[in-house]
C-alpha cells in the first residue's frame, strides 16, 4: 500500500483498488440491513446491480484490463446512483416526512473524488459543478413544500457540495504538483539514452562513498571505460546505430553487474561502474566486462570493444583525484592498443 507509484494511473488504480470493495461491502450491508419491502424495492435493485458491477470492475481493474471504460461506467454508474437517490430522498422522503437528506450523502465526497479522478481536474470540475447543479434544481423544484429542517439540511448538503468541490480542485493541483516533482526528482539522476544512472548520480555516489572511506567504512575502487573507435560506429552506421549499441552496451554490462556494484554513464561513450571491491577481484571483474563487450554482437555495428581503467580509492581521495587517476589508467590501456584494462 505504501509503495511509490510509477506513474498517475498506477495510483488512480491503486485508490480505485481499495475503495471499491469498501464501497461494495457498504452496498451489501445497506441492502442486508434493510427490509425487502415495497417501500425499498428501488433501493435494493440499485444496490445489488452496483455492487455486482462494482465486484466486476475490480476485477478487471486488478488485471488492468479495460481501465478506461470500467472508469466511465462507473462514473455514469455512481452519477446516476447519485442522481436518483438524491431524488428520491427529496420527492418521497423529504416532501412527505419533512426529515433531513438520507444516510448516502456521506459518500458525497466520495462521489466528487471519483469525478476527479476519471475526468481530470478541469473537465472533473465541470462535471461536478454540472452534478451540483442538478441537485440544486432538484431541490428548488421541491422547496416550497419542504419544512425548516428539510431546507436547512439541502443547505448544508449544498454548502458542504461547495466546499468539497473547491478543495478536490485545488488538491489534484497539489497533487500533480508533487507527482511532476517526483518524476522530475527521478529523471534528473537517469541518462535518458541508456536509462542507468547519470553523472549527477554518480558524483552523489562517489561523495557518499568517499565520505564512508573517510570514516573507515570500506572500500570500494572503480573501473572507468570508453568505448574503442566510436567515431567510426557513428561515421558509418549513422548517429542512430551509435546511440543504439550505447543503449544495447549499458544493458549488457548492467546484466554483468551484482548488487554490489553501482554503474553509470559519465557522458559520451565512457562509462563508470563503482564497486565494493578492491585488488585482484576488481580486476577480475573489469576482465569479465571486457571479454563481455568484445564478444557481443551489437545490432546494426557488430563487433565493437573497449579500453578500461581501474582504480582502487585512497584514503584522502577526491572525486577529482580519483577520476583523474582512473582517466590515466584508461590512457594507459587506449595507448596499449585498446580493448584492454590497466589498473593504475
Ligand atoms: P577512442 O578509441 O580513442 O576512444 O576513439 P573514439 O572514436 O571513441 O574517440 P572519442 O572517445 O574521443 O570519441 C567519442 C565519440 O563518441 C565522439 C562522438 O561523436 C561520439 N558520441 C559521444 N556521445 C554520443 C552519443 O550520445 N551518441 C552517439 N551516437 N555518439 C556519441
Ligand atoms: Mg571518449
Ligand atoms: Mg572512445
Amino acid at each position: 500500500m505504501f509503495k511509490k507509484f510509477e506513474s498517475l494511473a498506477e495510483l488512480k488504480i491503486s485508490i480505485y483498488l481499495w475503495v471499491i470493495p469498501c464501497i461494495v461491502i457498504a452496498l451489501v450491508s445497506n441492502t442486508l440491513l434493510q427490509n425487502i419491502d415495497g417501500a425499498n424495492k428501488f433501493d435494493f435493485m440499485i444496490n445489488t446491480t452496483l455492487s455486482i458491477w462494482f465486484a466486476i470492475s475490480w476485477v478487471l481493474l486488478y488485471k488492468r484490463k479495460f481501465i478506461r471504460f470500467i472508469e466511465y461506467s462507473n462514473l455514469a454508474l455512481v452519477s446516476f446512483y447519485h442522481l436518483t437517490t438524491f431524488f428520491d430522498s427529496v420527492r418521497n422522503y423529504m416532501a412527505i416526512s419533512g426529515g433531513s437528506l438520507g444516510d448516502f450523502i456521506i459518500w458525497m465526497p466520495i462521489i466528487n473524488l471519483f469525478f476527479f479522478l476519471t475526468l481530470g481536474t478541469k473537465r472533473g470540475l465541470y462535471f461536478s459543478i454540472f452534478i451540483f447543479l442538478t441537485t440544486f434544481i432538484i431541490g428548488i423544484t421541491y422547496l416550497n413544500g419542504l419544512s425548516a429542517i428539510s431546507i436547512d439540511s439541502l443547505g448544508q448538503f449544498y454548502f458542504a457540495y461547495l466546499v468539497y468541490i473547491i478543495v478536490l480542485y485545488y488538491a489534484q493541483h497539489v497533487f500533480k504538483t508533487y507527482a511532476d516533482l517526483e518524476m522530475f526528482k527521478k529523471h534528473a539522476f537517469i541518462d535518458s539514452l541508456t536509462g542507468i544512472a547519470n553523472r549527477l548520480r554518480i558524483d552523489q555516489w562517489l561523495e557518499k562513498k568517499l565520505s564512508g572511506l573517510k570514516e573507515k567504512q570500506g572500500h570500494f575502487s572503480i573501473i572507468f571505460f570508453d568505448i574503442d573507435h566510436f567515431k567510426d560506429v557513428n561515421d558509418q552506421f549513422g548517429h542512430k546505430v551509435g546511440d543504439e549499441v550505447l543503449a544495447e552496451l549499458a544493458k549488457l554490462v548492467k546484466e554483468q553487474l551484482s548488487h554490489q556494484e553501482s554503474f553509470g554513464r559519465w557522458g559520451g561513450e565512457e562509462f563508470i561502474i563503482i564497486s565494493n571491491t578492491i585488488g585482484e577481484e576488481t580486476r577480475k571483474l573489469a576482465e569479465h566486462l571486457r571479454k563481455a563487450v568484445e564478444s557481443h554482437d551489437f545490432k546494426g555495428a557488430g563487433k565493437i570493444t573497449g579500453s578500461f581503467g581501474v582504480t582502487h580509492a585512497h584514503p584522502g581521495d577526491t572525486i577529482d583525484s580519483l577520476l583523474n587517476r582512473v582517466d590515466k589508467g584508461l590512457y594507459q590501456s587506449k595507448d596499449r592498443g585498446r580493448n584492454t584494462i590497466s589498473f593504475i
